[in-house]
């Protein structure tokens, strides 16, 4: 097959087996990285419909997202030929062939002039584990450039640095979600799940009805209120303070002499300094920096001793969010709740354990494969001679044509057009525009670029920036794989075929590295490119080698399986773990505060998270009508002391203003926020909301990850007729 003959973009349907749109197609939900089973099935109007399915992860259920999932196959603005900016500004609709063309010849000029790192990618979280695998090499091989991250960097870059630190590899739950509804405590911090991903909620239920279930978050969310009537314990520590609750926690752990001693021993370097580390966060201290009453932090420690297994209790959990880790120093927060985890003796055993609930789609497989700035696929290492001879070796490659590390995404995205910066980025599966910290900036910086090619389905604000736009199939009219938040590899079935007019990205990346002369050819059919995906990650941490796709469309698997006769791993480092010792390493965390922090006339914290009807930037949801109107998810929830003092009602709109920009929004008037706090869904690009236009783009010193959690506002009533 010539990749001429690939122009068709109906070339085939049904490539895993999947039973086609007869009778329905087996796939999951598009969105977050539960992965809900569902089956799309023909309705009466001839459009698909959603049915769940049964699965262990969401056991029948699916959230309202799920549900409605198949409006987004019929949204009105779906994009169906490419596009590119004419002279007067505009874009128009133009050929495929005229698309290409105005790509290759500004990365060919802008190369010329600058060299191979003048030209950028930028991927996603929800590609698919074959178009996440070929994007990184895509831009290494056929661009050439180092300049590759992409938007799990805002996802889950600090519990995966904490991960590897002390376990010497992170995959998001290392341990199947079913067996938490064994345990008899979870302490989740700084996740939301029951608006996030509500069927998730149905494995907290046994830690409820022992009443073991802890929440710290400062809003007292809806997952906050499952603690409610003697369920468990709401903790609401002073925004930025996560890392010194758990210290004290540790802390009390430690003063009631619970800590797993024999386990400690066996299992755990670096114990004695963090031990040390923590003697200083005594409750009453605790309180003092975190506003956690000293009762509540004894509680919790009880609650957490009792459920040890080596104090006889059912198992225990530990699980962070992104409350945890979207901060200036969230590697820091999951190392110290990793330490709690290690101090009562949980990780690497049945029935208990540390993980990380992992936010989009594919954001453990999209982490994987060579999308991130650092990394080669199979979680290789790309400054490591072996891994990189391995992969080029896969790709047909010389070894040193491969270029070396790029820069994480924050850094990357502000570079861009700037003296020495990328001119030309390639941006697919992602929407900066609204989901990156700073988000104003980041525009900018876009609309400085020289050309910017965007791949998406829908006009999301960064699509309506580019200079060249790029019709590519969404879920249900691709096939391919997802890797879930429990490290299992799943069948993306296609049900459909996508509309006339639009390509799919690997043959796009295959037709555009031809043009560019690349000495390579890419494979497009996603069986092939899982295969060769396999044989890089061979011998690598994330090792797919033994998957394929008929073996997942049977029975999700999940990784490491080094070969076909490998039954797969659902439960990690039982005997030791991934470390070059075997032993999990205890790391003395930095107690650093907030970055942007309350000053004069910013005296609010901006938090900023999700709601249970949107996902993400919104791109996708924002146009589904069953999921709300377009503005129904601005809202600022002010404590009612905060609208007393500013002087606003329910309903009033206000204004919320940042260092770096401000936002309008209608007031919710609750105590669920704090009094030093507003809280502002970040979603957007239905309505143009950009709550990220206030985001601080301060990052992690180890991952990379933005602030996005908190910063210092002032909120104050908006002038009249304010609105947008
Ligand atoms: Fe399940 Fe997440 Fe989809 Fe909701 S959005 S149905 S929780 S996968």
């Amino acid at each position: 097959m010539t990749l001429t003959d690939l122009d068709s973009p109906q070339r085939r349907t049904g490539t895993t087996g999947t039973t086609g749109t007869d009778t329905g197609t087996d796939t999951h939900c598009p969105y977050c990285a539960l992965q809900c089973a569902m089956r799309l099935e023909p309705a009466d109007d001839g459009r698909l419909a959603v049915q769940p399915r049964d699965f262990p992860t969401n056991q029948g259920g699916l959230c309202q997202k799920g549900w409605t999932a198949a409006e987004l196959l019929a949204v009105r603005d779906r994009i169906t030929t490419p596009m590119v900016r004419d002279a007067g500004g505009e874009l128009r609709a133009a050929t495929w062939q005229e698309a290409y063309e105005r790509i290759v010849t500004a990365v060919r000029a802008a190369q010329r002039a600058d060299g191979p790192d003048a030209v950028a990618v930028f991927g996603g979280g929800g590609l698919t584990n074959e178009k996440a695998y070929s994007l990184g090499k895509f831009a290494r091989v056929a661009l050439g450039t180092a300049l590759i991250d992409y938007n799990g960097r805002f996802c889950m870059s600090s519990a995966a640095a904490a991960g590897n630190r002390a376990f010497g590899l992170d995959r998001g739950l290392p341990f199947p979600l079913a067996d938490l509804g064994g345990a008899d405590a979870v302490l989740l911090v700084g996740s939301n799940p029951a608006e996030t991903m509500p069927p998730m909620t149905r494995h907290l239920a046994g830690a409820r009805q022992r009443g073991g279930l802890i929440v710290i978050d400062p809003r007292h969310s809806a997952t906050a209120a499952l603690t409610d009537d003697g369920a468990g314990l709401h903790l609401r520590p002073l925004p930025g303070t996560d890392v010194v609750l758990l210290l004290g926690l540790l802390h009390a752990v430690i003063a009631a002499s619970g800590t797993d001693d024999d386990y400690l021993a066996a299992r755990v370097e670096g114990w004695g300094a963090v031990a040390a580390a923590a003697t200083c966060w005594w409750p009453e201290l605790t309180q003092q920096a975190t506003g956690v009453p000293a009762d509540q932090i004894r509680r919790a420690a009880e609650l957490l001793l009792a459920a040890a297994p080596h104090r006889g209790g059912a198992g225990a959990y530990v699980i962070t969010g992104r409350g945890a880790e979207q901060h200036a120093h969230g590697t820091d927060t999951v190392t110290a709740a990793i330490n709690l985890a290690l101090a009562l003796g949980l990780p690497g055993r049945v029935g208990s354990g540390y993980g990380c609930l992992t936010g989009q789609g594919n954001g453990q497989g999209g982490r994987e494969h060579g999308q991130k700035c650092d990394q080669l696929p199979g979680y290789r290492s790309i400054t490591d001679a072996q891994a990189r001879a391995h992969v080029a070796k896969v790709w047909g490659v010389d070894p040193d044509a491969i270029p070396g590390p790029g820069r994480p995404a924050v850094e990357l995205l502000d570079s861009l057009g700037r003296p020495g910066g990328p001119r030309v980025l390639f941006v697919h599966g992602a929407n900066p525009a609204v989901s990156a910290p700073d988000a104003g900036t980041v525009r900018e910086r876009l609309a400085s670029l020289d050309l910017l090619v965007v791949a998406d389905f829908v006009p999301s604000a960064t699509a309506r920036l580019a200079d060249v736009v790029l019709p590519v199939p969404q879920w249900a009219e691709e096939d391919g794989t997802m890797t879930s938040l429990e490290g299992r590899i799943l069948q993306r079935a296609r049900a459909t075929d996508p509309p006339d007019g639009v390509r799919d990205e690997l043959v796009i990346w295959a037709q555009l590295a031809e043009r560019l002369g690349a000495p390579v050819q890419f494979a497009t059919d996603p069986i092939e490119v899982f295969a060769e995906l396999g044989r890089a990650s061979a011998g690598g941490r994330a090792d797919y080698a033994g998957a394929d796709h008929e073996r997942v469309a049977r029975e999700p698997v999940y990784w490491p399986c080094p070969d076909r006769e490998h039954s797969g791993t659902p439960r990690m480092f039982l005997d030791r773990f991934a470390t070059p010792s075997g032993r999990a390493l205890a790391v003395v965390p930095s107690v650093v505060g907030v970055d942007d922090d309350l000053r004069e006339g910013a005296r609010t914290y901006l938090l900023t998270g999700r709601v249970l009807r949107q996902y993400q930037s919104g791109a996708q949801t924002a146009r589904v009508a069953a999921l709300g109107r377009p503005g129904e998810h601005r809202f600022a929830e002010v404590h009612p002391l905060t609208a007393h003092r500013i002087g606003v009602e329910d309903g009033t709109p206000v204004r919320i203003t940042s260092a770096r920009g401000s936002f309008v929004a209608p007031t919710r008037v609750t105590t669920a926020v704090r009094p030093d706090c507003v809280f502002v869904p970040f979603h957007g690009d239905g309505d143009n909301q950009f709550c990220n236009d206030l985001t601080n783009p301060a990052t992690d010193p180890v991952s990379g990850m933005p602030e996005f959690k908190v910063c210092a506002v002032d909120v104050s009533p908006a002038e009249h007729g304010a609105g947008t």
